[in-house]
């Protein structure tokens, strides 16, 4: 149970993600969570410098797609600024969701990544469907209600997986 917690890779924030390490491990595919992964959670508008850096994500030719538990609404104005495929009320962590996308993008799981802020939700579910999983700080401290009790056991979780070893 405590190794689906356990993501492959924490970063503080998506420019430490290391896009040719990851093209180098057969990565071609980055599913990304939406809130406070992308844009922060109450707002409606993305930050120019993770927009520059996910048009280079894109310029590399890696298949990309969102999978968020938000509202249809939400998730389709974002990824149609890319163009990109998404799957709304995905209820991570099931399995569904990532399912659908990378059916979108032509991926098995192991040619994929998932980015996200949660362990509970894109974590979890990440590992639970085979992809590598990387978690990522949340922009903004304001959150979902469920999103902040989730946290309390994100902090559990993380002192779980350190005295186990399995988290540095
Ligand atoms: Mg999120």
């Amino acid at each position: 149970m405590y190794r689906l917690l356990c993501p492959n890779l924490t970063v503080e924030s998506l420019f430490e993600i290391d896009l040719d390490a990851l093209a180098c491990q057969g990565i071609r595919g980055v599913i990304f969570d939406l809130d406070n992964t992308i844009i922060p959670w109450d707002s409606r508008e993305m930050d120019a410098t993770i927009v520059v850096w996910l048009e280079d994500v894109l310029a590399r030719g890696f298949k990309v797609a969102i999978v968020s538990n938000n509202w249809r609404s939400r998730v389709r104005e974002i990824a149609a600024r890319f163009g990109l495929p998404f799957v709304s009320r995905a209820y991570k962590p099931a399995k569904t969701g990532f399912r659908r996308a990378l059916a979108e993008l032509g991926l098995e799981p192991g040619d994929a990544v998932v980015v996200g802020d949660q362990l509970f939700t894109d974590v979890l579910g990440g590992n639970r469907m085979g992809l590598m999983t990387i978690w990522v700080k949340p922009l903004t401290a304001r959150e979902f209600i469920g999103t902040r009790i989730h946290r309390r056991f994100e902090r559990l979780a993380v002192r779980l997986l350190k005295a186990r070893g399995l988290m540095k």
